[in-house]
Formats: structure tokens, C-alpha cells, sequence
């Protein structure tokens, strides 16, 4: 056996999981927030024990010692042998990182100098992998890129059309973002509708706070919402999506702002935020829409768009044999699964409404016999595809693993 952590870091957090390989068990979830400010949190939660303490946490470096401590104070760990490799998130793997990778000092050396495609991740993600490499010497690390799944778009999916040179200097293309869970989340349909990925026409809506939709084909994404950041696509829980290019520069202009201040509007002040006024969140939205017009509004269009994407993905496909809904919405808000769908009776998707209705955050089909489109609720696991990834790359305790699986 061997213990795995996943690790998630933010600029002011970090979070992890502790999961026991090969069994896939979560042992612990870990988390330092407000790291930075005068006051963090350390939190360490498992079955059957919570552990939250108020205390500075200055520094990602600071907070790994802390939280490592932790786990070991509360006997979860005997000591930090028993840690067999640590995952980490990272946000842009730009045209570099195709897969996960082990990380050494070069890979850290090229995470870092993608830190303009991702200003606001990948410099703390590289903190925090700094930090475990000096806690945790000789364990093997491993990147694992939200962009990488994206890597198999075609030129015509990823190219915008502005001039092929801003491609080749500047990087302008489309790299997407949500790969990893749409690794496993396609992974685990295929699984579960008993017929090889290779061989479904898929559609995953991962629709959480940051929305996007990918078209998969032949196993592979083929084509996703998200573009150069995860600014475009649909409406999300703060993001616009899709805009026209024109509208941005009109509007920084009339508004007097900074690119820079331009860009958090339409990062944090937008979508579902920005048209209601209300919440960013969609249980408050769904709670407040037969009484507030513009809560109402914002809840239309975000079934629009995602019903636009799906559209125009099936044309792309040619076809669509699977679709299937994953993240905090996608799992559990069984009125908007509904809704998408009803939209997309002219494909022969057809929900059995009271499986739906009573489907939260759980495995499940939702479709009828009849439906030509299987439709699934696949709630996602970054973390054990994380985790799995360690064990592949890592090469860890090979030996227990063989045993384990013979065993089964
Ligand atoms: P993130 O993208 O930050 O990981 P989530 O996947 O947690 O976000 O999704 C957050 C969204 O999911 C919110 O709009 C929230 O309203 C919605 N949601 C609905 N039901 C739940 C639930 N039971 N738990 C968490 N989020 C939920």
C-alpha cells in the first residue's frame, strides 16, 4: 500500500488529498487557507476526525510544513515514509506538456515560464510543488495539466482566426482547461454504458463554478469550450464566455479602465454574477427565479449557451451517442440537467424525470430505455486521477500493486 497525495494549490491556499493506493480510499482532506494574511486556517478532515486551527500561515512553504506536521500529530501518517508521491494541479501546460510528467528541476524551470498563460496559478502552483520538493525529498513528484487532455484538438479547433503568425510568436491559440476531470469523467462513462471510449460520440458539461463542454471523439477531446484562458465559452458562476473582442475594448473605454481591470470584470463581475445581481450561485438563482426577472434571466441564458455548445458539438461529432453532466451543477441540480435536456428532444434525448429528480451527486443513468442518447450524472474525481497518475508515473511500489491485483 501506499499513500498519494493531490494536491490543489491556489495563490492564497492549498489543498490536498491523502488517498491510499491501490485502494483508492480518501484517508484525508487537507487545507491551508489565507495563506499570506494574518490569520490562515489549517484544517486536516478524515473519517471520523476534524482538525481546525486559527494561525498565521505566511508562506505555501510554511503551510506544507504545518499541514504535514499535522498529519503525522494525528497519527493519519506514522511518519512521512509512508507518503509514496505527491500530484500536483497545474492550470497551463501551454504546447509543452502533453501528459502528466515527473517533475524535475527543468519541468519546474518550464511550469514557471508558462506563468503569462496562467498569471494567477501557475506561479503559486509552482510554490507549493517548491515546498513539497524541499519537505518531501527524493518523493516522486508529478505534474498533472488541465490543458494537457487538450493537446489532441486539430489546428482547425484551436486556431483562432487572426493572423497565423500571433500563433507562432505569441502562443494564441486555444489549450482549454477542466482536462483532467474530463479525463476521468469520460473514463468512467464508458465504464459505466459498458462500450469502449474509443468507440462513444461524447459530450462532457462540467458545470461548476468555471463552466466549459468538450466534444470527445475516438477517445480523445476533439473539441472544447474553454479557449486561450478560461474566460471563453459559456456563461459561467462570475466569467461572460463567449464576447465579441469589440464590445471588451468599447466598454474599457466608456468605463475608463485598465486592460487589466477589463478583464477581472468579465472574470469576476460577469456571467451568471453580472446578470443577476443576485448570486453567482445557482441554488440561489433557482431559489429567487419566479420572483426576480433578472435571476430568471441569468438562468435562461446559461441553459442557452450550454444548449448552444451541445449543438454545435454534435454537429462537429456528427453525431452523439453519450452526453453526460459532471461538477457542482452538473451533479446536482437536477432542474437544469432537465431543462438542457428538453432542449435536445431533436437529437431523441429523452430524461426519465423522476430518476433525474432524485439523482445528487451520484452515478447514474438518466435517460430513458428509449433515448437514443445515453445520458449519464458522473460526478468528477481530480484527485484520484491525480493519484493514479502518481502510481503510473512514479512507478510506486510496483511490486504491492502487482500482489493487489492478482489479488483480485
Ligand atoms: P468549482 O468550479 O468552484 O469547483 P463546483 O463544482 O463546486 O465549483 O460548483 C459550484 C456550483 O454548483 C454552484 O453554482 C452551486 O450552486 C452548484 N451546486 C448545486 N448544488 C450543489 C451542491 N449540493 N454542492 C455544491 N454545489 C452545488
Amino acid at each position: 500500500m501506499s499513500k498519494i497525495l493531490a494536491i490543489n494549490a491556489g495563490s492564497s491556499s492549498l489543498k490536498w488529498r491523502l488517498i491510499e493506493m491501490p485502494t483508492e480510499k480518501v484517508i484525508a482532506k487537507v487545507a491551508a487557507e489565507r495563506i499570506g494574511q494574518a490569520i490562515g486556517t489549517i484544517k486536516v478532515v478524515g473519517n471520523g476526525f476534524k482538525v481546525v486551527r486559527e494561525m498565521p500561515v505566511p508562506s505555501h512553504h510554511e503551510a506544507v510544513q504545518m499541514l504535514l506536521k499535522t498529519l503525522t500529530e494525528q497519527k493519519i501518517i506514522n511518519d512521512f515514509s509512508e507518503i509514496g508521491g505527491v500530484g500536483h494541479r497545474v492550470v497551463a501546460g501551454g504546447e509543452i506538456f502533453h501528459q502528466s510528467t515527473l517533475i524535475d528541476e527543468h519541468v519546474l524551470e518550464q511550469i514557471e515560464s508558462l506563468a503569462e498563460y496562467a498569471p494567477l496559478h501557475n506561479p503559486a502552483e509552482a510554490e507549493g510543488i517548491r515546498a513539497f520538493m524541499a519537505a518531501l525529498p527524493g518523493v516522486p513528484e508529478v505534474a498533472v495539466f488541465d490543458t494537457s487532455f487538450h493537446q489532441t484538438l486539430s489546428e482547425v479547433n484551436y486556431l483562432y482566426s487572426i493572423p497565423y503568425d500571433y500563433y507562432q510568436q505569441y502562443g494564441a491559440r486555444k489549450y482549454g482547461a477542466h482536462g483532467t476531470s474530463y479525463r476521468y469523467v469520460s473514463q468512467r462513462a464508458a465504464e459505466l454504458v459498458q462500450q469502449p471510449l474509443q468507440d462513444l460520440k461524447m459530450v462532457v458539461a462540467h458545470l461548476g463554478n468555471g463552466v466549459s463542454l468538450d466534444a470527445i471523439k475516438d477517445g480523445q477531446s476533439y473539441n472544447t469550450s474553454m479557449g486561450f484562458t478560461p474566460l471563453a465559452g459559456v456563461t459561467m458562476g462570475t466569467r461572460a464566455g463567449d464576447i465579441d473582442a469589440s464590445l471588451v475594448a468599447h466598454l474599457q473605454e466608456k468605463l475608463n479602465l485598465t486592460t487589466e481591470q477589463m478583464i477581472d470584470v468579465l472574470n469576476t463581475k460577469s456571467g451568471l454574477l453580472g446578470l443577476s445581481g443576485v448570486s453567482s450561485d445557482m441554488r440561489d438563482l433557482l431559489a429567487k427565479e419566479a420572483t426576480n426577472h433578472r435571476a430568471k434571466i441569468a438562468v435562461e441564458i446559461f441553459v442557452d449557451r450550454i444548449v448552444q455548445y451541445i449543438g454545435a458539438y454534435v454537429a462537429q461529432l456528427n453525431g452523439l451517442d453519450t452526453l453526460v453532466f459532471t461538477a457542482g451543477i452538473g451533479e446536482n441540480e437536477s432542474e437544469i440537467r432537465l431543462r438542457i435536456c428538453q432542449s435536445l428532444g431533436y437529437l431523441g434525448v429523452e430524461i426519465d424525470e423522476e430518476i433525474n429528480a432524485k439523482t445528487r451527486g451520484v452515478e447514474q443513468l438518466i435517460s430513458t430505455p428509449t433515448s437514443k442518447v445515453k445520458v449519464l450524472v458522473v460526478p468528477t474525481d481530480e484527485e484520484l486521477m491525480i493519484a493514479r497518475d502518481v502510481v503510473e508515473l512514479g512507478q510506486i511500489e510496483s511490486q504491492d500493486l502487482k500482489v493487489a491485483h492478482a489479488q483480485k
